[in-house]
């Protein structure tokens, strides 16, 4: 298959188009980057193209012409957690998502080719914060980011107007060596690691081997389509993540971040993101066959970090 990646450079991305590249894909990565930086710096393969544009900013004739692909997995984004969401930080993470991805699919209208499979990246931020026992039935939540994934993914839905498959891939957190855990380990590795608040708020996540698994999975099984949580069947609370992670990397835990602290720090976004957890439950994965390698937290940290 033929598959152009957004966000490919990325944390998830670059793990992902290692793994189309060692099933014999060829794959586009689309980035605003002028040149190959980070995963990929100097590395030359046969079945690996580049487009170099900035969708989120860029909509005008000049964008380049490519030869036909098969899929567009859409990734891009800025992170989410990173930094604290400001008016300007939340316009960003919009722009990023929303206005790179009508610009990507207004370039393709212009394309003579279309593609057949369309997954795009979504969160099960799109339940909104606090909320338990949720599955892919559950409803839109109705803060920052359950409006920043609802309208992404309407996008999608709008906008594709040819024959195309929709995947909607609600991920949870992702575990690797990349995303939340690098900026946690320095500090739980000190013995520093806390849990948030009262540590009783829920904790889905994924490890990001399985994430690739499902993604393999979903190409594998064209009658999925909509939305599909990516997060394992195993979800914890905050406090059992905490000990967890503390125990695998052999250090102790036992501070409490206090919410006030959270709230001054990160503002709204420790409220969402931090104190007010989600159970998210991968029911279409789970009802498709679909198994997972690292059900639970224990295995899962322990595989990353023992
Ligand atoms: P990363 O931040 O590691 O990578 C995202 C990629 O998006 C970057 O490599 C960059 O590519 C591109 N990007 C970043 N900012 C912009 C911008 N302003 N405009 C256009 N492109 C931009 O993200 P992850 O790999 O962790 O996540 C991938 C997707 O999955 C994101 O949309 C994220 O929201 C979602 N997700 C991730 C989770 C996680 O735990 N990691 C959890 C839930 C959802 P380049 O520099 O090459 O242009």
């Amino acid at each position: 298959m033929k598959i152009l990646v957004t966000g490919g450079t990325g944390f998830i991305g670059s793990a992902l188009v290692d793994l189309l590249l060692e099933q014999g894909h060829q794959v586009t990565i689309v980035s605003r980057q002028t040149q190959r930086k980070g995963a990929f710096a100097g590395k030359e393969s046969a079945q690996l193209s580049w487009l170099y544009w900035d969708f989120s900013k860029r909509q005008d004739e000049t964008a380049p012409v490519i030869e036909s692909h098969d899929a567009v997995i859409n990734l891009a984004g800025e992170g989410i957690a990173d930094k604290r969401w400001t008016a300007q930080r939340k316009q960003l993470l919009r722009q990023s998502r929303i206005d790179f991805t009508r610009n990507l699919i207004q370039w393709l209208k212009g394309q003579s080719w279309k593609p057949d499979h369309w997954l795009n990246a979504s969160a099960i931020g799109y339940y909104g914060a606090g909320k338990e026992q949720v599955t892919e039935e559950s409803s839109q939540g109705n803060d920052f980011a359950a409006s920043l994934c609802g309208d992404w993914e309407q996008l999608v839905d709008e906008q594709i107007d040819w024959p195309c498959r929709t995947v909607l891939m609600r991920f949870g957190v992702v575990l690797g060596h990349g995303g939340m855990l690098k900026k946690l380990k320095p500090s739980f590795a000190l013995g520093m690691g806390a849990k948030l608040g009262s540590g009783r708020q829920g904790f889905s996540w994924v490890h990001l081997e399985d994430l690739l698994a499902a993604v393999v999975w979903l190409f594998d099984n064209p009658d999925i389509e909509g939305a599909v949580n990516i997060t394992a069947p195993k979800f914890v609370d905050n406090s059992e993540f905490t000990q967890v992670f503390a125990s695998v990397l052999h250090r102790p835990a036992w501070m409490t971040m206090p919410p006030f602290l959270l709230k001054m720090m990160f503002g709204e976004m420790a409220e969402t993101l931090l104190l007010s957890g989600q159970w998210v439950y991968p029911k279409r994965l789970e009802l498709s066959g679909f198994t997972f390698k690292y059900p639970d937290i224990n295995t899962a940290l322990d595989d990353l970090f023992r």
